[in-house]
């Protein structure tokens, strides 16, 4: 038998099956109709998940990183002011990069667990032009969930364009890239799209593709260039052949069914369904007397939590937890890795899954001999379920 256990970590995540299969299908050439169709379905159901109806989409082999790079490469000129809403450990590699690519950063840091005020964000907005702010929407490694919304209307008020790092949040957590005034958007396959990783997603909005084409300088790389791209992705889109780099053509037919079943449950019923199920996960954290990393309600995101070690327990509780069928993940933030773990709950999750990983928390706990009160955290969340 194989050995049965259940992943909730923040990405990779479980998959649907259909997902799985339309992997193994017979390897179909980058230009075979059939695949052509699917990639077109994939480029045109990203728009709808995106909430994004005049964005051109881009999907390229490569991990979430790569899709940070696909965004900045494009964006910013060497010499060009970027603002980076700093919420931990992804913005700052968000800075890395943008530094990598010439651009002069400044950032707008908050605590751990805090999201930076937007007072904060407006004074340096208005004290010298920018050219992007940056803003990673769900930091995956605090849990913390930054209000974009009113960050790009922030950027867009200044002249700035905005940067959303989705990889945590895209499929998940409420964005409406359009209303919102988001300029480019990114995510990874490997998260709340529900599609194994290997996948670059970056949706790229007017102003953003109107500042590519008023670039002085050149893409600094020709993989990452929108130039070498868009020709591509449009023909794949009207299902013409066209060629620049190999497509992963089994991750691409797996994105293609993923897309397909997010549409069909519909994007505003899968954000409720994220905030119910994150709320009754919360719900048990709280009936075993455990905190959370984000410091507010508010600040805490849908797609995963933060919970810190009650005292006395330490990372062995991760090996706890896995001992009872759930995988969860450790704490990331470089200061902080120590005192918390964290336990993902996007993408397909259900009730179920919701109810099983409590459970093996608290029999975690219990096997630690930190619980007491067996039972109490499984009734705490089917109490939030019922609501
Ligand atoms: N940004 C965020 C918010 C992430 O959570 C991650 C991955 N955990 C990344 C960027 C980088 O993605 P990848 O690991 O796929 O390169």
């Amino acid at each position: 038998m194989s050995e049965r256990t259940l992943l909730m970590i923040p990405g990779p995540i479980e998959l649907e099956p259909a997902v799985t299969h339309a992997m193994g299908d017979r390897q179909r050439g980058h230009l075979d109709p059939r695949f052509m169709a699917a990639f077109s379905r994939t480029l045109k159901g990203l728009r709808g998940v995106f909430l994004a109806p005049s964005a051109q989409p881009f999907v390229v082999a490569g991990s979430g990183t790569l899709a940070m790079e696909l965004a900045v490469a494009n964006v910013v000129e060497p010499g060009e002011a970027a603002l980076v809403v700093n919420t931990g450990y992804f913005s700052d590699r968000m800075a890395l990069i943008l530094e990598r690519y010439g651009a002069q950063v400044t950032h707008v840091r908050a605590p751990p667990g805090e999201v930076p005020s937007l007072d904060d964000v407006k004074k340096v907005l208005a004290s010298a032009p920018f050219k992007v702010l940056t803003v990673t929407h769900v930091d995956t490694s605090t849990g913390v969930l930054a209000p974009v919304e009113a960050l790009a209307a922030l950027a867009k008020e200044h002249g700035a364009l905005c940067v959303v790092d989705g990889v945590c949040s895209v499929g998940a957590e409420a964005l409406r890239m359009e209303d919102w005034g988001v300029d480019v958007a990114l995510t990874a396959s490997q998260k709340a799209l529900g599609a194994p990783p290997g996948l670059a997603v970056v949706l790229a909005g007017p102003r953003a593709l109107a500042a590519w084409r008023a670039r002085k300088t050149p893409v600094r790389s020709l993989y990452l260039d929108f130039g070498e791209w868009l020709p591509v992705h449009e023909a794949y889109e009207a299902e013409k052949p066209a060629y620049f780099a190999t497509p992963a053509v089994q991750l691409v037919s797996a994105l293609d069914v993923s897309v397909a079943q997010l549409l069909q449950e519909g994007m505003e019923p899968r954000f409720a369904r994220h905030v119910r199920l994150a709320k009754a996960f919360r719900a048990g954290m709280k009936a075993l007397e455990l905190s959370f990393l984000p410091a507010r309600d508010e600040v805490m995101a849908h797609a995963l939590s933060a919970v810190r070690y009650p005292k006395g327990v330490d990372a062995g509780l991760v090996k706890a937890i896995a001992a009872q069928g759930v995988t969860v993940a450790g704490g990331l933030h470089p200061q902080l890795k120590a005192t918390y773990f964290r336990v993902g709950h996007m993408g397909a999750v259900s009730a179920s899954d919701v109810l099983a990983v409590v459970g093996a928390v608290e029999r975690g706990l219990a096997q630690l001999g930190a619980t007491h009160d067996r039972g109490r955290a499984m009734a705490a969340v089917e109490r939030a379920l019922a609501l």
